[in-house]
């Protein structure tokens, strides 16, 4: 052969190898034809939880090992929303719960306000069961991106009536008031008791920790533990605000939800959220937050423990986002965050307020040495006095502040919290850890929509943007 030939035919060799190491590099992790099948999933969200803080807990913790220690495949997600560099946790469970990006405050709309349906629907369409559990209100946006639809997740009266029109099959959480009529002390506008029209279909209804654990022989459950957001872990001690809740733990209400809804054989789609570790994390409360981190990790191990020896399930851990950049630092003194009894929003509600209704300088001071600040300064007791006249929740970042600083964590500032639409969120990339079947492909670097799409090629559930799958409503309000 002459040279040129050979250099011609050595010069298409070279082409094939480069076009087949690229095909093989770029080749689409979402092939369904060489992905096992994936009967249950399992999406574990500890919402507002940032490197950062896992840093801070695993001291906290001793560096005890963490129930994700172990996982092999880990992915790292960016979280930016449609219409901004940091999103909402409306935007980002519309993000992972249907893999379309939306504005912040969407729910499972796309940028247009247009509805997009969600993994939850396309479950149900599909014959499996839904599972959403959160301790936050359950009707709030997290639950809500993965299963309703709302031009702004404030609406909140709308998201139980997508949820009952759908038929999800367990339902858990805080936020009883959402389903009540306001003459029933609810805060329902349309007069509507949809606790009652639950149980006309074929819902049991439980209000409390004794009455979940009874919970048996029933395929559909709904329970709202809490008129509003359930009570902080830490909070349930003697002397704190919530010292006599009779509310279930994440953990409990995590495990009757796989009860209920392994039976069906066609499998489940659960979401169960840790939603307060986001509310500890925007107040700057490092010990509430630790407790908030500590119950989200034993409702997963014992998701791990139930999964451990199937074939056919799926569990993804995920956060929607970090939120105040909270950090350990040399400085930080765990001891310290220890001995503060009670979160800072209980701390904030024992501040005592003078004729005029504003706090008092001397009850400032007395919660301060309390907490482990014996020697508070003038500029600590003015941020938290400055915060009067705003909501309890402000009063108590003002807190977290002073002792964050005062123990060494690293933190967005309380002014970052007070001024932005998000309320202290960052657009830090999250990590995902995934266990199980077809975990592999969570492994890599994807924004927050690849979520929803990896589930729906391991499943086989189809989101897409247009009118949700039809439901024959009889409660949607005109
Ligand atoms: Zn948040």
């Amino acid at each position: 052969m002459k040279l040129k030939g050979r250099l011609i035919i050595n010069g298409l060799g070279i082409i094939c190898l480069v076009v087949l190491v690229a095909w093989v590099l770029n080749k689409p992790t979402s092939n369904v034809q060489n992905l096992p099948h994936v009967k249950n999933v399992i999406v574990m969200v500890a919402d507002g939880y940032g490197p950062g803080a896992l840093a801070l807990y695993r001291e906290w913790n001793q560096l005890k090992a963490l129930p994700t220690d172990q996982i092999s495949h880990i992915g790292l997600m960016y979280t930016n929303s449609g219409g901004d560099y940091v999103t909402d946790s409306g935007a980002a469970a519309t993000a992972m719960g249907t893999s379309v990006a939306t504005y912040n405050k969407g729910i499972g709309v796309d940028m247009k306000g247009r509805p997009v349906t969600n993994l939850s629907e396309a479950f149900k369409k599909m014959g499996k069961s839904v599972g959403l559990i959160s301790t936050n209100t359950v009707t709030d946006a997290t639950p809500a991106g993965f299963a309703a639809h709302s031009q702004s997740r404030h609406n909140q009266s709308l998201i139980p009536v997508h949820y009952l029109d759908q038929g999800y099959d367990v339902i858990l959480g805080g936020g009883r008031k959402k389903w009540i009529p306001k003459a029933n002390g609810g805060k329902r506008k349309d007069g509507k008791d949809l606790i009652q029209a639950a149980q006309a279909k074929g819902y049991a209804y439980v209000e409390d920790r004794e009455a979940l654990s009874r919970v048996s022989g029933t395929a559909k459950l709904l329970g709202l533990f809490h008129g509003s957001y359930m009570s902080y872990k830490v909070d349930r001690k003697p002397g704190c605000v919530a010292e006599s809740s009779k509310e279930p733990s994440l953990k409990e209400m995590t495990v009757k939800a796989l009860d209920i809804l392994s039976k069906n054989p066609k499998g489940f789609f659960l979401m169960s959220e840790g939603a307060r570790v986001d509310h500890a994390a925007h107040a700057i409360d490092v010990n509430a937050m630790m407790y908030e981190i500590q119950e989200f990790y034993a409702a997963l191990s014992a998701v791990y423990e139930w999964a451990k020896n199937r074939k056919d399930t799926l569990v993804v851990v995920v956060s929607d986002h970090d939120t105040m950049n909270l950090s350990p630092t040399q400085l930080t003194r765990y001891d310290a965050f220890q001995s503060m009894k009670c979160s800072t929003d209980d701390f904030a509600q024992k501040i005592e307020r003078d004729a005029d209704g504003k706090y008092t300088r001397g009850s400032i001071i007395a919660l301060l040495k309390q907490n482990g600040v014996e020697d508070p300064t003038e500029g600590e007791i003015q941020l938290i006095a400055s915060s009067h006249g705003m909501y309890s929740y402000k009063s108590a970042v003002a807190v977290g502040h002073v002792t964050a600083r005062r123990f060494g964590v690293s933190s967005n500032n309380a002014v970052v919290n007070w001024e932005t639409g998000t309320s202290g969120h960052t657009s830090v990339m999250i990590p995902v850890f995934a266990r199980g079947i077809g975990s592999q492909v969570f492994q890599g670097v994807y924004h927050n929509t690849s979520i929803a799409k990896k589930i729906g090629a391991l499943t086989g559930a189809k989101t897409y943007v247009g009118k949700p799958y039809a439901v024959q409503s009889s409660l949607a309000a005109k």
